[in-house]
This record gives C-alpha cells, structure tokens and sequence, in this order.
C-alpha cells in the first residue's frame, strides 16, 4: 500500500511542477514514506534522515517530509528529535501534501498533519489522475482496520476501515488500464472487508473483470474472518482472478488465536481453504506467521508446524513476535528469546522445504506468465506466472505486457527460468 500511496504522492506533487529523482543530492525536497509494522520503524527513519544530512552538508537543505505510519504513530517525536525534518504527514493526510510543502517553500515552520480524514483524502485524490505506468499495478480500494488484533499497530495507523466507492474504483482501474496495466492487485489493509453500499469484494472484482484489456486481478491483504461465500465463488467464476491467496493466519493454536484477538478458530480456516480448493482446484495460499507470541507453548508451537504441513503454503512469513509500543499486546511478558529463535529456525526450515518441493514440481511444466519488464540482464524479461512466481526468459521480441505460455526449463530459490513455448503461444496481449 506503500507503493501505491508513494505513486499518488508523486502524482499530486507533479502540480506543483515536482518530478522524481533517483538521485538524493538533487532533491528539493525528500520525502520517505514509512511502515510501522515491524520493529525499530522509527531507528530506520532516523538512520535515512542521516544520510540525506550527509548529503546536504554543504549545501542548501531539501524540504525533508516524513509521510506513513511511523508519521503517524510518532510524529511528535521525530520532530522534536530530528531539525533535519520539517514536517510529517500521516497516511489519511496526504492529500494535504502540496498545501504543506507550499507552506513550507515560503516559510520552514514544523507541520504535522496527522488527522484521519479518509473521505476527504479520496474525495480529492479522485480529481488527480493515477499515471502508474506498470503492466503489474496497485489499486487501494479499502483502508483501516476494526479487528484490533492485540499485536497490530494497524488500526491506530491507518484508523476504520472504509471502503471506496465502485464508480470511483472502476475510473482508476480504468486509467491503470489504459496508462498499460495489464494486471491489478487491488490493496486493503482488510480487502476483503470491503462494502460500499451492500456491494462486497465479489462484487467489484466481477465489474473491475468487464475491463477488456486487463488480464488478472489480485486482492491482498485478506483475513480469514471476512472470507465470506461470494467471494470462494468469485473464484470460480471469475477467470482473471489469479489463483493465489495471501491469507495470513499467525498461528496454527486456537488458543493462541483467541490471545491474539484474530476472532477465527482452526477449524474456520481450514474450511474456508477447502472450499476455496473445492471452487477452483489449483488454488495456491500463502501466510503470515508470528512465531513465539506471549504465552505460546510448545504445544502451541506444534499445532503451528502441524498447519503448515497440512496446508503447504507455498509461501510463509515468519518473525519473532515484537512487540509494537501503543498495542495492547505491548505489556504481556514475552516468550524466551533463545526459545522464540529457536522455534523460527525449526519452522522456517519446514516450510523452506515445502517451498522447495512445490518450486521443485514446477519444473517442465508450461505455465501462463504475464511479463512485466526487461530486466538489465540482455535479451531478458522478468514476468510472473498466475501464482505470483518470478519467471525470466530470453527473447528477442518484446514481451512487455504480454501473456506468454512457458516451459519452466530451471529453479532456483527465487526465481523460475524458462523458454516461451512457440508451439503453444497463446498471445492473450491486446494493443
Ligand atoms: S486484521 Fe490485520 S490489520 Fe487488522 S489489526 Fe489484525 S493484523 Fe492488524
């Protein structure tokens, strides 16, 4: 959601006759946009902001903005901390952007704009026009979150959950589509909490899949309490709708489940992939996993290992529980450390194996791959099969937004290579 935010950013600025460089000693103005959901967000942003020192040490400062959630969570802190920062602005507030940095062009006076005001941020970024230019894009149709899980910063970050209207949505996809998007994740902190006027997640994937020169859709991030019927038979429906499934479940223990506030059981989750397997039978799933969560047991741990085997993600995200400043979790007493590693080594292990196997059964086999770029590397272009896998292959023609059939000639850990199979070439790209 970071990226696509960082696109608008980009977008609203051009108006101000701002342009993107790569390069951080031509800046007029920085800014760094921030996630809070992993430890030490803030030591990150001070350790940056050093370096943009470095490089304006003998010379005229940038306007130096700190946008995201750590704006959000810490603002004050980091502007009494650091001089070098001139303001910063939460991510329901970045619609204010050109007002602030106007202000701050005529006169550098701390700002914090940090107000939760997501009606008004769309309201007016529907009035710019998103010039994403990617084959793959972001579209964020829902932000917030009400589930108040006890170890998220999320719904102190980002605020309710809130869903965009379809007409507004469909206008964007539109214009991704037509700036040459061939593929669109559509972002929600919770996407599939999405409403907007009794009409859910199914329903606007349905009307974005009538978009003739768009391909595939995606949807991340979703939680297992909000995967409701209409959606498993989107999927079967739904031909664009890619057959990975990002469904993050934390931990295998209900037990566990309960202490963390996640309102599913096992049992729920288990359900929900079976059905999701009985619609459409090459459906893949991935997940996050928090290992060594306050009061997890060995036993706990077990049940955790004894998901991942049943289900074989075919990608997992592991960490150590950290515990975020402002959560209610912040206060529990933490598991021992040794323990906790210990614990992510044996599970990362297990699932490395399982990542290896599945990557291992793709080999030879011919898969659809939409391609994104052409990498540095020569003749090469890099795309992703509709289980999100990175695939390269060599080719002489420009295989930019088109959906190639390829042979997976060799793997690595992450990374497929292939050869486009020409005999069965199903060119499904639409100038
Ligand atoms: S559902 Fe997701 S975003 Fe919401 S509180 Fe839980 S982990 Fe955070």
């Amino acid at each position: 959601m970071n990226q696509y935010d960082s696109n608008r950013i980009l977008d609203l600025t051009k108006k101000l006759d701002y342009i993107l460089t790569n390069k951080i000693s031509e800046a007029n103005c920085y800014i760094l946009n921030t996630c809070h959901i992993r430890e030490k967000a803030t030591e990150k942003v001070y350790h940056d902001i050093g370096r943009v020192k470095k490089e304006f040490k003998d010379k005229k400062k940038p306007i130096v903005l700190i946008a995201g959630c750590v704006a959000q969570a810490e603002g004050d802190i980091l502007l009494k901390k650091e001089s070098f920062i001139d303001a910063v602005i939460g991510p329901q507030s970045y619609h204010q952007i050109n007002n602030l940095i106007s202000n701050l062009e005529k006169k550098r006076k701390k700002n914090n704009y940090t107000e939760f005001d997501v009606i008004e941020k769309f309201d007016i970024l529907n009035y710019t026009k998103n010039n994403n230019s990617s084959v793959s894009s972001f579209l964020t149709i829902q932000e917030g979150c009400d589930k108040f899980c006890k170890f998220c910063v999320v719904p102190y970050t980002r605020g309710a959950e809130f869903s965009r209207s379809i007409d507004e949505l469909v206008i964007e996809a539109k214009q991704l589509v037509d700036n040459g998007a061939k593929e669109i994740t559509l972002l929600g902190q919770n996407v599939n909490a999405y409403c907007y006027n009794e009409k859910k997640l199914s329903d606007l994937i349905l009307e974005i899949s009538k978009i003739k020169r768009l391909k595939r859709i995606r949807y991340t991030t979703s939680h297992p309490r909000d995967f409701s019927k209409d959606l498993i038979q989107a999927h079967k429906d739904c031909e664009k709708l890619m057959p990975l499934i990002h469904l993050p479940v934390q931990s295998g223990s209900n037990k566990i489940l309960k202490n963390m506030n996640r309102k599913h059981t096992i049992e729920e989750y288990f359900d929900i992939i079976e059905n999701l397997k009985k619609s459409k039978s090459n459906i893949q799933l991935s997940s996050d996993f928090i290992i060594g969560y306050p009061g997890e047991t060995k036993d706990d741990f077990d049940q955790t290992i004894e998901l991942m085997k049943k289900v074989k993600f075919i990608n997992s995200y592991s960490f150590i529980y950290s515990a975020r400043p402002g959560t209610p979790a912040f206060n529990l007493k933490t598991i021992d450390k040794v323990v906790a590693k210990e614990r992510l080594i044996i599970f990362q292990e297990i699932s490395k194996k399982i990542k290896k196997d599945y990557r291992q059964s793709l080999l030879s086999k011919t898969t659809p791959v939409l391609f994104e770029n052409k990498t540095k590397d020569g003749n090469k272009y890099f795309g992703r099969d509709e289980h999100y896998n990175s695939v390269i292959v060599e080719s002489n023609e420009n295989l930019t937004g088109k959906i190639k059939n390829t042979k997976i000639t060799e793997i690595n850990q992450n990374t497929l290579f292939g050869k486009i199979n020409s005999k069965l070439i199903k060119e499904e790209f639409a100038a």
